[in-house]
């Protein structure tokens, strides 16, 4: 435990250690010799005798507290740093040792705290004790999932103490090849005063700067926090805020002031980084309520291994497991348990991919961990081993967490299982990713975007730089993964593609080589209809109902019942019974009952008259929804009359009627279908009948 001579003293009093405590040092320092050859009992004699001579002395009761640490007296250790504390509530060398108490208890986050309290009451010309104390704040900053300030505190340290191990260790964690997302591990930098800042806030804002470079961060936030409040239009004073605190750790308010930084920030690439840089803090410990991507698991202890291991044989041999290592020195297995719900059990299906469930995980034949961000999968995966294991494993301890930046791609990720050949699994693979992003993700609120969906985010002039971000985040963490997909296709979609035509181009030169579902919504409201296939429209408008883009569908759905009638395509219900749904939700009853007759007409000339009972459920549903009781209670009994094994007319006759308070009308279907369901053995349908007579009964009074 060599100090410095000339540096400060350890005990805190601002003197240097020369003149202050070296000389009981000498005897601190001899103390510790004897207890590392093995004489404990001497030694901790020893380390009274140095308290009773320096009682008032903190570095005293410090040293004597390590001292009976390092001997697991533990309790004794406390009461003596206690001690420390009466005489010095400043006491760095105290905090730095509650901190390593707390450490060895693993509460890294009570450690972290007594740590970074160390780190600002130390000298700064302590630099070897500040080195260690920063390298400290830096390992528990990476347990706790915050690498932004993880590396903010190892820079710190390396610049303290140079050494050639930490700046190998720098480089794998933040360098190039690191797995972290860009956004993690992007080298920060404050921004500048505005240009017209007075010379009194140029001033302030350098000595945060200067302060901040050597590892006094707590003094530039209260610099930056103060400018803010002088002049809450200062955007760079609140980007400087937010760096400032999320080099410090603390995520939730960094967040707040990189919110505000957006509000005011009107360049839309510095904008999208610094909301990067929040998805980032999201995936901190602690910040579950306020990120998009949690971490669910369940932990069971394993009573019996061998079981426990012909189980995951099994489940192997079952395509449930997949992707399994096993790394005995260290006693681990992993795999990732495909999801039952994507897997269908029909004959035939086995070449349908698999979806992810969760991350499985067996250490040392005693703990089996099931986890991944889908809480749902995960629970299923839970139940399943609970219920096929039984007592072989204890019961499961649920827990959340933040995730890990690569799970941000977890649902994204498809698992062509039954895929023998190479280019079809890949192709699963591609479609499936484009499916996730341009059909699920589109539409999914998330917490970045204040619970606004990405594809309603994209017209709002704060949220639409927040989604450059988000989807800037989402690129960056797919950069390293196997799943290729190209994000600028997703920023076409959402409109974000700057200088980028709103408009589909005026000369559409080869209809055949149109990739519509890469299309966004004004692209698809230039398309000429009249050029594209039948194959073609029917893409432009699945397209538009998935951008919800609900006029322009209808635009195209009218286009195609317009056209001649095609033997490819004779069936078109579902292109009227849209336009019927979208007159309805407009309130256009009498548009709706016309696109019925003109379906259904269609339907006798071109289809066989196949679909004419469906055409004839919707009339009765629509002629209820005009009111016309008489006219629909027709319809549906001719409907039911023509097809009394088909359940669901009895049931739609049923609701439909009770929705326009026909009690008895609705009572007589509704027995219909009982009677029927009884009669197939069918429980389920008897159940919902059962219910829809209560309902009648209860109408009719
Ligand atoms: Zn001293």
């Amino acid at each position: 435990m060599a100090i410095d001579l000339y540096s400060s003293c350890p005990c805190g009093s601002g003197k240097k250690f020369k003149w202050c405590c070296q000389p009981i040092h000498v005897q601190i320092d001899k103390a510790f010799q004897q207890d590392q050859e093995g004489q404990h009992d001497a030694a901790l004699r020893m380390m009274d005798d140095v308290v009773k001579e320096h009682p008032g002395n903190p570095e005293a009761w410090g040293r004597k507290a390590l001292l009976l640490y390092n001997n697991e007296r533990v309790d004794e250790a406390e009461s003596a740093l206690q001690k420390a504390f009466e005489i010095n509530p400043n006491y760095p060398f105290g905090h730095l040792l509650r901190g390593l108490f707390r450490q060895h208890e693993g509460e890294i986050q009570g450690a972290l705290l007594l740590f970074r309290r160390a780190a600002e009451l130390y000298d700064p010309e302590a630099k070897d004790v500040l080195a260690q104390v920063y390298s400290l704040i830096g390992d528990s900053e990476l347990k706790l999932n915050r690498p932004v300030a993880a590396h903010a505190a190892l820079q710190v340290c390396q610049r303290l103490r140079p050494s050639d191990e930490l700046g190998q260790d720098l480089e794998a964690l933040f360098g190039p090849s690191s797995r972290l997302p860009a956004a993690a591990r992007r080298h920060y930098t404050f921004q500048s005063p505005p240009r017209e800042a007075t010379p009194d806030k140029r001033n302030g804002w350098s000595q945060a700067l200067a302060g901040a470079a050597t590892g006094k961060l707590t003094d530039a936030a209260r610099v930056f926090e103060q400018l803010t409040k002088d002049d809450a239009r200062d955007a760079a004073a609140c980007y400087n805020l937010g760096l400032a605190r999320a080099w410090l750790g603390d995520n939730p308010s960094a967040l707040a002031a990189l919110d505000q930084y957006l509000s005011l920030e009107n360049d839309e690439q510095r904008a999208a980084e610094a909301w990067a840089l929040a998805e980032v803090l999201r995936f901190g410990q602690g910040m579950e309520d306020q990120a998009d991507y949690v971490d669910h698991s369940a932990t069971f202890q394993v009573r019996e291994p061998q079981r426990v291991f012909s189980f995951l044989e099994d489940w192997q041999r079952e395509r449930r497991l997949t992707g399994v290592q096993v790394r005995e020195q260290e006693g681990m297995i992993t795999g990732i348990v495909l999801d039952r719900t994507g897997l269908l059990t029909t004959a035939g299906a086995s070449a349908q991919p698999a979806r992810m469930g969760a991350y499985l995980l067996v250490l040392g034949n005693q703990i089996l961990l099931l986890r991944g961000t889908n809480q749902e999968a995960v629970n299923r995966a839970f139940q399943e081993i609970q219920e096929r294991l039984g007592p072989a494993l204890s019961e499961a301890r649920l827990a959340r967490g933040p995730a890990n930046f690569g799970d941000t791609l977890a649902e994204a990720l498809v698992f062509p299982v039954g895929a023998t050949d190479q280019a079809i699994a890949q192709q699963q693979i591609r479609e499936h990713v484009q499916r996730y992003f341009e059909e699920t993700w589109l539409h999914r609120p998330l917490r970045s975007l204040g619970n606004v969906a990405p594809i309603d985010a994209a017209g709002h002039p704060v949220l639409r730089k927040k989604l450059l971000g988000v989807v800037q985040f989402l690129e960056e963490c797919a950069a390293g993964g196997t799943e290729p997909y190209d994000f600028n296709r997703l920023r076409h979609k959402l409109g974000l593609q700057q200088g980028a035509p709103a408009a589909a181009p005026a000369e559409q030169p080869s209809a055949a080589a149109l990739d519509i579902d890469a299309l966004n919504t004004a692209d698809l409201g230039g398309l000429k209809t009249e050029t594209l296939s039948e194959a073609q429209l029917e893409q432009a408008w699945r397209a538009a109902q998935r951008l919800d883009a609900q006029e322009l569908a209808s635009h195209f759905a009218r286009q195609m019942v317009a056209r001649p009638p095609s033997a490819e395509r004779p069936d078109r219900f579902s292109w009227y019974t849209f336009l019927v749904q979208r007159a309805l939700a407009e309130g256009n009853k009498d548009a709706a009952l016309e696109y019925i007759n003109a379906g259904e007409q269609a339907d006798s000339e071109q289809n066989e008259g196949r679909r004419r009972n469906d055409y004839e459920l919707r009339r009765g549903e629509v002629l209820a929804k005009r009111g016309e009781a008489e006219a629909a209670h027709e319809v549906f009994d001719r409907l039911v009359g023509s097809a009394p094994a088909e359940l669901r007319y009895a049931g739609k006759a049923a609701e439909s009627m009770l929705g326009i308070k026909q009690g008895a009308a609705a009572l007589k279907f509704a027995e219909r279908g009982l009677a029927k369901s009884r009669e197939k053995n069918d429980r389920d349908s008897e159940q919902y009948f059962m219910e829809l007579v209560a309902a009648a009964k209860k109408q009719v009074g």
